[in-house]
């Protein structure tokens, strides 16, 4: 369980360091801007949504590497996904960092699954994909949410 736990760390700090989907979006039809004060993790995500089906998504922005990290396997995971499905997997995903998770089938995002650990950080975890909702509800110009 140890040695689980390490690579998971390692998956975190590797999306941390070299974030991917990383920068702006050019095609973006849906775009929304997150903040978490607690930590001061902000995010900016880009989608381009057509036909009900994530094509892209890209994000930028500053924050710890929970929060980068996260909007990195986050991006990573939405491409192809019918936008009901990246509801979903946000409320599972939420599930999963809030503890009440039982045997997710959540692929690489489960390299979060510690947070649940340090409910402190689970803002920084959810900053993300808040951020989608964000951006999903959003069909028109921009959109900003905060954690609090
Ligand atoms: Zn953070």
């Amino acid at each position: 369980m140890n040695e689980l736990r390490e690579l998971y760390q390692e998956v975190i700090f590797d999306h941390y360091r070299r974030p991917h989907n990383f920068g702006p979006l050019q095609s973006a039809n849906r775009t929304a801007e997150g903040y978490n004060p607690l930590c001061g993790d902000k995010v900016k995500l880009y989608l381009q949504v057509e036909k009900g089906i994530i094509k892209d998504a890209r994000f930028e922005g500053v924050g710890c590497a929970i929060s980068t990290a996260s909007a990195s396997l986050m991006t990573e995971s939405l491409k192809g996904k019918r936008e009901a499905e990246a509801l979903h997997l946000m409320h599972d995903f939420q599930r999963m960092v809030t503890g009440n998770a039982q045997g997710s089938a959540l692929g690489k995002l489960e390299a979060l699954a510690g947070v649940r650990e340090f409910p402190q950080r689970v803002k920084c975890a959810t900053l993300a994909w808040h951020t989608l909702q964000a951006a999903l509800e959003n069909r028109h110009g921009q959109e900003a949410v905060t954690t609090e």
